[in-house]
Order: structure tokens, then C-alpha cells, then sequence
């Protein structure tokens, strides 16, 4: 067996694992990363992020041409099959991986595909390489190894209707109706496909609220829209039984509905990949739902092993993986740039797009907090008419006597990037993150920007005459 020396050996290859690996060797350590797949990018790369991204974007252009009038001038209306889309989505997939496997090869990060095992915390066993198992020897190990979907052992995921969210990249028809149980970012944003594809859509709720994490108003806008293109939402529900025959899938729910669908979608949490790497043989233990403990540092208990991204739970997010693996690097090199990640964006692709940071008008008022609200629409914004894209809104929560941002709350196309501006703004120490910014400021004309500015003139008027 062939045995090698490293200073850090990272385990997966997603976002947490690269962002570890490239760090790691930015400061002149000598790095090896493993990845159980075949190709680099890990689940964000594969299966998550990227593909539903890609897909998303794919079925917005098609909403796109079939009502855009323009567009009558050169066709109809047409509908696309979902593996139609799903080519594009692949595309992008293997670019990712062409350029994430030049980052380790610029950055002389060795790639060892196979699956890590623990001989103890030191000594990582590399398995079922086409070489044969190999030894790792290292003084810091990373594990970054992500998560896959919850299956519940009651639902036969082996029937060929039944997919989670990992599976549903190997649909290769697209059903007529669709059942989606799980409500969370991946249930919603799966729902948005799917319906912009015209699939008929039962959107299962476990909660009282779509996505009840976001602003109330925010995430009322969303059931909107989704039940504005014919998706039924039902709220407060839990699968009694869920049985796949010949013909399409019955959903049985406690509350005594019966739901029939052609295929069903299970998007109702995750487990972290801890239970396929010996992990008792490196002294720690993952909880009961897969995940590993760390401390402010992403240090384990064991005092050379750092675990980041979805292994460690919240907030499950690639933004938030790929920072996590820098830290947790900077950490283990002595470096100045560790920081801890506990303020993240929530980017939701549904259609519309949400995206939100700081706190919800139900937390303020809950905390008594003295706020105002500035809200701007998009259609009455020019960028938005122009790229007929009018809904939409923009909201700032700010502190009524200091006028501090407390919160910006954003749905409609581009809320995701749009966020960044008031992100940048509420991250300024002392007075310059104010509200008063957005009026003081000169921003490009047309674009979106116009909406923090609207926005904040209209906060500011509310409590002029006060
Ligand atoms: C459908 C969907 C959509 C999403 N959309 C977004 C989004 O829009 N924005 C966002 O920020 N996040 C999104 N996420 C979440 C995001 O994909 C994850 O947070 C991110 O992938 C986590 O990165 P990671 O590096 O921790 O792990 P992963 O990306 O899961 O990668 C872990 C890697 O470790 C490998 N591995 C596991 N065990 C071993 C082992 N023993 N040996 C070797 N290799 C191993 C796995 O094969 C995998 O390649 C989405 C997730 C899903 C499922």
C-alpha cells in the first residue's frame, strides 16, 4: 500500500473542502484532498446548488418566451421536457468540474479519488482507488464531507416513481402532476421548476407558513406567486404512508387526505456524511443527525481535526461551506484572516427570487424594537419595466431614533444579488450604516439600486412628521 505525508488532508471536494484545500496551500502547506465521487465539486457541484441553479435559470428563460408577447412574433408558446433542461444544467456542471480541477492542479493540491476512512487521527485510509487503498499520513485533518437527503426507512426510495433530491437529476420523463413533500428552500425551489415547466404541483408543508425562517411578508409573496401558477400548497401536514405503483405515487397524509400524483419528490431534511468514514477510529462522534460539533474555531474535539460546511449543520449553505473552509485553514495555519461565519444571506432561487439578511419585522417588533419600515415595488422602478421584470419589492427595516439597518428583505428577479448593496451598507461600523446612505448616495440609473434609494426616502417620509 502506498503511503504518503501531508500537512493537511481535507475530505471532500464540495465548496467547504475546497475553500479548506486551497487555503491550506496558499500558505505553503502540503495538501491532499479525497473525494468519494469521481470528479471534484462535491454535492454542491453534482447535485445541489449548481444543477437546480442551472435548471431554474433554464425554466425561467422558457417562462420568459411563453409570455413575453415579443415573442409571439417568432413561435407559440411552447413547453420543455425537464430533461431537456436538465442537458443544459449538465453542461454547466462539467465546466465547474474542468475549472475546479485546474484550482488544484495550479495550486499543486493532490486529488485522491476514493472514499476516506479513519485508521486513527492522523492516518487517513484512501479505499476502492483504482490503485488500490492508499495511506495518508497528515497533521491536520479537515473533514468536509457534506450531506445527502434524510430518507425515512418507511418510503421505498427504490421505486422508480419516489425521488429525493439527489435522484431527481435521473428523471428522464417529465410527469404531468408532481407531488413535493418538504417545503424548505429545496421543496419551494424544486416547486418552481417543476411548475414553470407546467407540471401540476401538491406542495406539502410540515409548517403553518412557507419558509417561516423569512419575513412574513416575504414569504406570503411566495405562496402567492406559487399558487398563482397553479401549485397547491398545504400547510400544517404529515405523511401517513407514501406507496408507488404502476401508474403514479399515493401520498396518505395523517390529517386523512389522499393525494395522487404521477412522481413524488422528498425534499424533508438532511444527514450529515459522517457514517462512511470510520469515524470512531479518529475519537469523535456525529449526533443523530450525522453532524460533527465544533467550537467558534471549526476545531472538533479531537485537537487536529476541523469539520465545516454541511457536515456541521447550520446554516447548510455553499456560500457559507466555501468561508467556513477558509477559516477553518486560516485557523490552522496561524493565519490573521479567521473569522467565524454567523451572519449569512438566505438566497432563495424560487421564482421570484428571495434573498434576505439581519432581522424580520416579527423578530423587531418580538423585541420591542422601535423600527420603521421603506419599502420599494419593482414595477416602479426603470430597470424593472425595462427588463420586464415587475415583481417585486424591496424592503429596509431600520431603527426609528439611530436609523440603523436592521434588516433588508428583497423578493423578484435578482433579489439575490440586489441584497449585497444594503448587505454592504448594515456591515459599516457606527453611523455609515444608515439608512440615510441610500438618499446621500449617486447610484447608476436605471438599475436596481433605484430601489434602495425609493425605499429609503419612503422609510425616512413615515417618520418625518412624527
Ligand atoms: C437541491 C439543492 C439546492 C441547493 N441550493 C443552494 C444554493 O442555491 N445556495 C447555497 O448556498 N447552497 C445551496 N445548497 C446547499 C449546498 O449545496 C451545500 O450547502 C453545499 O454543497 C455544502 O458544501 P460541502 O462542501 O459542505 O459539502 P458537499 O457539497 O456535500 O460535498 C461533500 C463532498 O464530500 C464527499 N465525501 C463524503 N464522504 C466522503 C468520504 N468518506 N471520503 C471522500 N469523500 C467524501 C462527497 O462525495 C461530496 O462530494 C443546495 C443544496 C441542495 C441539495
Amino acid at each position: 500500500m502506498a503511503v504518503y505525508d501531508y500537512d493537511v488532508v481535507v475530505i471532500g471536494s464540495g465548496p467547504a473542502g475546497e475553500g479548506a484545500a486551497m487555503n491550506a496551500a496558499k500558505h505553503g502547506r502540503r495538501v491532499a484532498i479525497v473525494e468519494e465521487q469521481d470528479s471534484v465539486g462535491g454535492n454542491c457541484t453534482h447535485k445541489g446548488t449548481i444543477p437546480s441553479k442551472a435548471l431554474r435559470h433554464a425554466v425561467k428563460q422558457i417562462i420568459e418566451f411563453n409570455t413575453n408577447p415579443m415573442f409571439r412574433d417568432i413561435g407559440e408558446p411552447r413547453w420543455f421536457s425537464f430533461s431537456k433542461v436538465l442537458k443544459r444544467a449538465e453542461k454547466v456542471m462539467s465546466n465547474q468540474v474542468m475549472l475546479r480541477t485546474n484550482f488544484y492542479a495550479r495550486n499543486r493540491v493532490d486529488v485522491f479519488f476514493g472514499r476516506a476512512e479513519f485508521e486513527n487521527s492522523n492516518t487517513i485510509i484512501v479505499k476502492e482507488t483504482a490503485k488500490g487503498d492508499e495511506t495518508l499520513r497528515t497533521k491536520s485533518v479537515v473533514i468536509a464531507s457534506g450531506s445527502r437527503p434524510y430518507c425515512p426507512p418507511d418510503i421505498d426510495f427504490t421505486h422508480p416513481r419516489i425521488y429525493n433530491s439527489d435522484t431527481i437529476l435521473k428523471l428522464s420523463h417529465t410527469p404531468r402532476t408532481l407531488i413535493i413533500y418538504g417545503a424548505g428552500v429545496i421543496g419551494s425551489e424544486y416547486c418552481s421548476i417543476f411548475s414553470g415547466l407546467g407540471v401540476k404541483v401538491d406542495l406539502i408543508d410540515t409548517q403553518d407558513r412557507l419558509l417561516s425562517f423569512l419575513d412574513g411578508e416575504i414569504s406570503d409573496a411566495l405562496s402567492y406567486h406559487l399558487r398563482n401558477t397553479a401549485v397547491k400548497i398545504r400547510h400544517n401536514e404529515e405523511y401517513e404512508s407514501v406507496i408507488g405503483d404502476e401508474h403514479g405515487v399515493i401520498l396518505n397524509l395523517k390529517s386523512g387526505k389522499r393525494i395522487r400524483a404521477d412522481a413524488f419528490l422528498w425534499c424533508n431534511g438532511r444527514t450529515g456524511n459522517t457514517d462512511n468514514m470510520n469515524l470512531e477510529a479518529s475519537g469523535l462522534k456525529a449526533n443523530s443527525r450525522g453532524q460533527l460539533t465544533i467550537d467558534q474555531h471549526y476545531k472538533t474535539d479531537v485537537e487536529n481535526i476541523y469539520a465545516v460546511g454541511d457536515v456541521i449543520g447550520w446554516p447548510s449553505l455553499a456560500s457559507a461551506a466555501l468561508d467556513q473552509g477558509r477559516s477553518a485553514a486560516a485557523d490552522l495555519v496561524g493565519a490573521d484572516s479567521f473569522r467565524y461565519i454567523d451572519e449569512v444571506p438566505t438566497g432563495i432561487y424560487t421564482i421570484p427570487e428571495i434573498s434576505s439578511l439581519g432581522k424580520t419585522e416579527e423578530e423587531l417588533t418580538a423585541e420591542r424594537v422601535p423600527y420603521e419600515v421603506g419599502q420599494a415595488f419593482f414595477k416602479d422602478t426603470a430597470r424593472a419595466q425595462i427588463s420586464s421584470q415587475p415583481v417585486g419589492m424591496l424592503k429596509i427595516l431600520f431603527h426609528r431614533e439611530t436609523l440603523a439597518i436592521l434588516g433588508i428583505h428583497c423578493f423578484g428577479d435578482q433579489a439575490s444579488e440586489i441584497v449585497h448593496i444594503g448587505q454592504a451598507i448594515m456591515r459599516q461600523e457606527g453611523e455609515a450604516n444608515t439608512i440615510e446612505y441610500f438618499v446621500n448616495t449617486t447610484f447608476n440609473y436605471p438599475t436596481m439600486a433605484e430601489a434602495y434609494r425609493v425605499a429609503a426616502i419612503a422609510g425616512l417620509n413615515r417618520i418625518a412628521n412624527l
